[in-house]
């Protein structure tokens, strides 16, 4: 068996499936210069210190290939994966997810997609647009990636989404439910993909995102579902910073808050590859 692994930054400067503003291309720069930022130091509220290459590395950035946006991410994601270490996405618009859970699953045991999100982006198609940031969890479902796919923060749902999620089995935790005390429930044999979008804040905590849509979490509540977590999470993204429409750089801090705080978790449960690559080859 793998002895417990750390975990690596990994950034994916792609925003060209964003439906109404580019930016979150630059993000994984602002999201490092966030963490490295000597205004803070580089211990989580958890007393672990991700300055230490035994918690958290960084992978550096995803080279995207403009003809094969999607594989170029799966491959970067497989990657990391063969080097036995648990991936912190960075993005990057929401598409993005899609070919990084195709390729965490590959190597993980069934997944609980936890999903902070104003919206549920289960869209079947967006403007003509099936690989949409609108759509990632519709591809996913619809693949059979995830065994549970948790969505918190909502507060943006059509008709349409509603029917995509009672389809899919969604479980929705909307604001109006979250505002009356409903919480995940993610037992310790599960398996968590974490995936947040920043939009799922409130844009009073993070303005700077493409869609921002008030009336949605504070930073402590998503630092609380994160700490709170009790199932190991195999891997993570941050997705929809908008350094473009984020003068003051509090949403990229932000992200880096939520970055330092999933790389404590990972570390205080340690999730194993069920199956990595490495693995694989080394049986063939
Ligand atoms: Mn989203
Ligand atoms: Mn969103």
């Amino acid at each position: 068996m793998s002895l417990p692994t750390p975990a690596a930054i990994l950034g994916v400067p792609y925003d060209a499936s964003s439906s109404f503003r580019r930016g979150p291309a630059r993000a994984p720069a602002t999201i490092r210069a966030a963490l490295l930022s000597p205004a803070g130091n580089s211990w989580t509220e958890t007393l672990v210190d991700i300055s230490d290459a035994s918690v958290l590395t960084d992978a550096g950035d995803i080279e995207i290939d403009p003809a094969d946006p999607r594989g170029s991410i799966t491959n970067g994601v497989e990657r990391v994966i063969v080097a036995n270490v648990h991936p912190i996405l960075l993005g990057g618009d929401h598409s993005i997810t899609y070919p990084i859970v195709r390729a965490v699953r590959k190597a993980s045991p069934p997944l609980t997609i936890v999903h902070v999100d104003a919206h549920t982006d289960l869209y079947d198609e967006f403007e003509g647009d099936r690989f949409s940031h609108a759509c990632p969890f519709a591809r996913i479902m619809e693949e059979g990636l995830a065994a549970r796919l948790v969505q918190i923060g909502i507060r943006t749902l059509t008709r349409h989404q509603r029917e995509q999620a009672d389809r899919f089995g969604a479980e929705i935790i909307d604001m109006r439910a979250w505002s009356r005390g409903a919480r995940p429930d993610v037992s310790s044999d599960e398996t968590v993909y974490l995936s947040i979008d920043l939009d799922g804040l409130d844009p009073a905590f993070a303005p700077g995102v493409s869609h921002p849509e008030p009336g949605g979490l504070t930073v402590r509540e998503v630092l609380t579902i994160i700490q709170s977590l009790e199932a190991p999470m195999t891997a993570a993204d941050i997705v929809e910073c908008n350094p473009d429409v984020d003068p003051t750089g509090i949403t990229s801090q932000v992200a880096a808050k939520f970055l330092k705080e999933i790389a404590a978790a990972m570390q205080t449960i340690p999730a194993r590859w069920l199956n990595p690559p490495s693995d694989r080859s080394v049986q063939a």
